[in-house]
């Protein structure tokens, strides 16, 4: 078997990791210590967005893709987390986002996908809590090398297009410039690994716009701005019917529900929550 390839990180990349290893060392070791001796097997680490945006290259990197940002935050309270023997997965939560990331429903668009967004909202219903296979792992059937694949929810599985190994064999046993290396082109031949896949559970979440007064005194909850939302790991089971919640998450693009995979063309948004804040609203 191969050694897992080295993932490469740019230099702005390094500077997002040191970053963000000063903003927790700084602010959340206590925490991080106080959680010795936890068993969960997962635990949602609240982070105040204002820390972040004092950190100049980190700020920019949350606002320009906040899902690479936070696969960064994480590696780095992994390391955090090790160094306290916890062996629990962290999952990073960031709250108190500035208000300029705080959308309407009816604002959003297909062009703010992958984007930051905080909605005010009330929940309206919640699916039972499912698995989706998030990693699926194969295995070459020539070589024995093992190939990671991540997974999209609700799509077709996707296998890996070829065995890298193979393929690199292949080329310095053909080191030849004149072949065609078309001919050449193994055939993938895998088995998936299906103990070794990583599943995730998730819950479904519709929710509605909600607008209210300074007092925070409920003015609309709208029957027509709606959204769906997903929820992973420490939140599910957490998010209750008709509670009034900020959700901060990132906009992403889906197929339609109940589509047949690759026969629905039809996209809608909906929000991949990365946490939720409590609102006192009266109605
Ligand atoms: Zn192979």
């Amino acid at each position: 078997m191969s050694p897992p390839k080295k993932v490469e990180v740019d230099p702005e990349e390094q500077t997002v990791l040191r970053e963000w290893r000063e903003l927790v060392v700084e602010h959340y070791s206590a925490d991080i210590a106080r959680l010795e001796g936890m068993e969960d097997s997962v635990h949602g680490f609240h982070i105040e967005h204002r820390l972040i945006d004092e950190k100049p290259i980190l700020r920019h990197i949350f606002h320009e893709n906040p899902t690479r940002a936070l696969e960064l935050g994480f590696r780095i309270m992994r390391e955090q987390f090790d160094a306290h023997n916890i062996p629990t997965r962290p999952v990073l939560r960031v709250i108190g986002l500035s208000d300029n990331y705080l959308n309407r429903v009816d604002e959003l668009r297909m062009r703010d996908r992958n984007d930051l967004v905080s909605l005010d909202v009330k929940i309206n219903d919640v699916s039972q809590p499912y698995g989706w296979l998030k990693m699926a792992k194969y295995q070459c059937r020539d070589c024995g090398s093992i190939t990671e694949v991540r997974q999209r929810r609700a799509r077709e599985r996707e296998s890996p297009f070829v065995c890298r190994t193979c393929l690199d064999k292949m080329f310095k046993e053909n080191d030849r410039e004149d072949l065609p290396l078309g001919l050449f082109h193994p055939t993938p031949n895998f088995t998936m690994l299906v103990e070794e896949c990583n599943y995730e559970d998730v819950q479904d979440i519709s929710m509605s716009q909600i607008t209210y007064n300074k007092e925070h005194h409920l003015i609309n909850c709208s029957t027509r701005n709606q959204i769906l939302g997903t929820v992973a790991d420490d939140l599910v089971d957490q998010i209750a019917v008709s509670k009034y919640l900020r959700v901060n998450g990132i906009v992403r693009v889906q197929p339609v529900p109940d589509r047949t995979f690759a026969k629905d063309t039809r996209r809608l948004l909906s929000i991949d929550i990365i946490s939720v804040e409590e609102l006192s609203i009266t109605e």
